[in-house]
Formats: structure tokens, sequence, C-alpha cells
């Protein structure tokens, strides 16, 4: 980061303030007060896919996790931590994993370079294309097995977040909560709705089904 960025960061936080306070006075002393959010975004960590931009969302209006790949990794406290604070204090209503086109991290699963400690959560990634190996490796053209593999790992993260403890208690208590799966596109700022809705366990595997 450069010295000229790293001091624009900080005026342009300046400015932001100001042109707030112009809007609204009291703007960051209600904001102070709590949050509501109705969404919790699961996100990948790539800086061009940004939750609260693409979507319009003000601050106060999305509670956001990101990654690299957006995954929903059972073992990952950190995911499990905001989820079960979305879900369980905040009461999210919604919860939207949203994986974009020309994903590095789904690029570098689908290949075997070693880059480093991330090929330990890429394996991750892995297991989402084993499971999906024959269909994906019938697709000829590289661009849309890629493109396909983006939506197909979206839709297993929604599944996954289906599977946790956290979510089916959810909906066994009769909260309202919808799971769904986004994948955003780099070059047309469109976001494409996989239709993946879920809204309760039955459409989980029996083996994944929480006597609760
Ligand atoms: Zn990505």
């Amino acid at each position: 980061m450069s010295q000229d960025f790293y001091k624009k960061i900080l005026d342009n936080n300046k400015k932001w303030v100001e042109s707030q306070l112009a809007l609204d006075p009291d703007y960051f002393k209600d904001l102070s007060k709590g949050q509501q959010p109705p969404l919790l975004w699961i996100g990948c960590s790539d800086s061009r896919v940004p939750a609260n931009e693409i979507i319009g969302a003000k601050p106060g209006e999305v509670f956001v996790h990101r990654n690299i790949a957006n995954m929903v990794v059972h073992t990952d406290m950190n995911m499990l931590s905001v989820l079960d604070y979305a879900v369980n204090v905040l009461k999210v209503k919604h919860i939207l994993v949203c994986g974009h086109y020309g994903c590095g991290g789904i690029k570098a699963s689908m290949g075997n370079q070693s880059i480093g400690i991330i090929d330990n959560w890429i394996r991750h990634i892995k297991d989402v294309y084993r499971m999906h190996e024959e269909y994906l490796n019938a697709i000829v053209d590289e661009e849309e097995r890629f493109n396909r593999f983006v939506e197909i790992n979206v839709q297993e993260q929604v599944f996954d977040l289906a599977k946790t403890s956290i979510v089916q208690a959810a909906w066994r208590n009769g909260q309202d909560l919808t799971l769904h799966g986004w994948v955003y596109g780099l070059n047309s700022g469109y976001v494409t709705d996989l239709d993946v809705n879920l809204t309760s366990n039955v459409d989980l595997d029996e083996v994944y089904r929480l006597k609760l």
C-alpha cells in the first residue's frame, strides 16, 4: 500500500463522516444504538465483490462473513461463530452465499499448483469438485467448466449451511430463516439467483437431518 493510498483512505473517512452528518446529524448516534440486520452475507474475500455496495445495503443492513471462495467449513470456528450470532442473537431472516465468476480460489482448486498454506483451505473446494467430478469433467470448454463449478460450489455451500446444527435448530424452533445462493458477475455487476432457497432440512440427504 503506497503512502498516497494510505493518506487517501484516511481523508476519505473524514469526508464520508462529514457527508453522512450533513444528511443526518444523528446518523452515527442512531447506528451506535444497535444493529438488527435482516441478512447474513457469506461471500468471497475478493476485493471486487464488496457485500454492501453490490446490493445497495446501508450500514446496519447486512452482517458479513467473507473468506476465500465463500466456503462453509463445519470446523471453521470463525464461520460458526458468525452464523450462531447472526441466527440466534440477531435473528436474521436470510442467509445468502454469494460466489462470483472468475473466483481465484475456485480456479486454484481445479488445478494442481501448490500455493502454500492456502492449499489446505482450497482442499475443501477440491472435495466439492470430486463430488461433481463426472459432470464437470464432461464439460469440454474450460471456461464453461469453471463457471459451472463456481455455481455448483455455491449450491453446495448453501446445503452445507443447512447441515449445520445452528440452522437446523433454528428451523426446528420455527424461526423464519431462508438460505439462498447467488453468483456475482465481475464483468457485468449483476448477480444470478441460483434458486436454491432452503427453508427446512427436508431437502437434505437423510443422514444429515438432525433430530433436535
Ligand atoms: Zn473469489
